[in-house]
């Protein structure tokens, strides 16, 4: 069988694209969504025409609940999980003062306790299999900060240190863990930004344009079939962020 990909937050963005490519490329794919049925759907769908199948999975992973229900499918279903893209994720500008408990709370769980805890799940199965790779989607601004994103800033950053912490601890079970930190990517995430934001944007970049989706389904590709790197933040950014 071909090797069992769990992708979060595979109804739109980065992780539908994700989870697109790698079932293109033969690997059988569980494709989580929470809000958006519809998108899913259009992406089994998709799929379909090409004789491709996938499955689609419902499961809010800011809640360990429906994080295990998802990976209690996947071993349920296929017997094993090999890969874990932990894609899904919520930002929001806000300034640092205005952000309440509650804003504070889901940001927090959404995109950090959420890798956490499936992270931990998939674990349990790739532990006694020998063998599992973990793949992070954190963010750039986990390495430099983003003004009035500061609890995105710092679940992201939060995400980079458990990549690093649990490399070291899962290296000798075989299991690969790393972090892909994207740069400006052209996704719904970031559909308030203006024109002329956009234009300053790329004007800072070496490579002058914004990414695309792809430009990060190519870098978690690579890691997927890589055998050789664990515990490192990858930042496909155009040259933004050089560190
Ligand atoms: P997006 O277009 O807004 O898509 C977000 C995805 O996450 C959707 O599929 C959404 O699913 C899912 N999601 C949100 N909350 C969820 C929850 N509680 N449970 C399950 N799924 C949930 O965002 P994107 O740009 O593709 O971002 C993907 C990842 O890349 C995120 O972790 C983001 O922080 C990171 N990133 C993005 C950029 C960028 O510029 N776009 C830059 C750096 C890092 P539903 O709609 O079905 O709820």
């Amino acid at each position: 069988m071909s090797k069992v990909v769990v992708v979060t937050g595979a109804s739109r963005g980065i992780g539908r694209n994700i989870a697109y490519n790698l079932a293109v490329n033969g690997y059988t794919v569980v494709a989580n969504y929470n809000a958006s049925e519809d998108k899913a759907i259009s992406l089994k769908e998709e799929l379909k025409s090409q004789n491709i199948d996938i499955d689609i999975f419902k499961a809010n992973v800011s809640k360990i609940n429906e994080i295990k229900k998802l990976i209690d499918f996947t071993i349920e279903k296929y017997g094993r999980i090999d890969v874990l893209i932990n894609n899904a994720g919520i930002s929001e500008e806000k300034l640092f003062t205005d952000i309440t408990e509650e804003e504070f709370d889901r940001m927090i769980k959404t995109n950090m306790y959420s890798v956490f805890f499936a992270s931990q799940e998939a674990a349990r199965y790739m532990i006694k299999a020998h063998s599992g790779c973990i793949i992070n989607i954190s963010s750039i601004y986990g390495l430099t900060g983003g003004s009035c994103e500061v609890a995105y800033s710092m679940a992201k950053a939060g995400v980079d240190g458990l990549t690093k912490a649990l490399a070291k601890e899962l290296g000798p079970s075989n299991i690969r863990v790393n972090s892909v930190a994207p740069g400006a990517i052209d996704t719904d995430m970031n559909k308030n930004v203006t024109e002329e934001e956009w234009q300053a944007i790329k004007d800072e970049t070496p490579l002058m344009k914004i990414g695309k989706p792809i430009d990060i389904t190519r870098c978690v590709k690579w890691l997927v079939e890589d055998e050789f790197t664990t515990g490192q933040v990858i930042s496909p950014n155009g040259g933004l962020v050089i560190t």
